[in-house]
């Protein structure tokens, strides 16, 4: 993959922050600190854990997310446990998807989510219910 970390974090930023329901009408994060948010303030961890992913299986990525970023992240519980995951709360865990959606459009793969359908894979499936835009924040 050659996109920068750069490039890279605005396309997510594009793709997730435009659908988030924490978003605001005035187009802001509505979080009471925005740079709290799991997915941009480990946004590096996210990084590298893609790039460190050669593979059509998605379920790869999802793992190396679970490695390189939840094993770092203050909010994941020494038993591997995630509150905030567990209550929909993280935008790294609810909108993956649509993270994996910028991944395939930075790298130009159409991955295989047949892992992402079944119970047990600790991720949240659920599609945001608000319609995307392009804006950025
Ligand atoms: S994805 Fe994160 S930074 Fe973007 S609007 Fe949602 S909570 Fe805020
Ligand atoms: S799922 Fe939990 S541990 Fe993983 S990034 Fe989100 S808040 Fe952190």
């Amino acid at each position: 993959m050659e996109r920068s970390l750069a490039d890279l974090e605005v396309l997510v930023r594009n793709r997730i922050c435009s659908v988030c329901t924490e978003r605001t009408i005035e187009g802001r994060c509505g979080l009471e600190q925005p740079s709290s948010c799991a997915l941009f303030r480990l946004f590096p961890q996210v990084a590298q854990a893609i790039q460190s992913v050669q593979s059509d299986d998605i379920q790869q990525y999802i793992e190396a997310i679970r490695r390189n970023v939840c094993s770092v992240c203050a909010e994941q519980a020494g038993d591997g446990s995630c509150e905030s995951r567990q209550q929909v709360r993280c935008a790294m865990d609810a909108y993956l998807l649509l993270v994996v959606d910028a991944i395939e459009e930075a790298t130009g793969k159409t991955f295989d989510r047949r892992g992402l359908d079944g119970a047990g894979s600790g991720v949240a499936t659920r599609r945001p219910p608000k319609a995307a835009t392009s804006t950025v924040i």
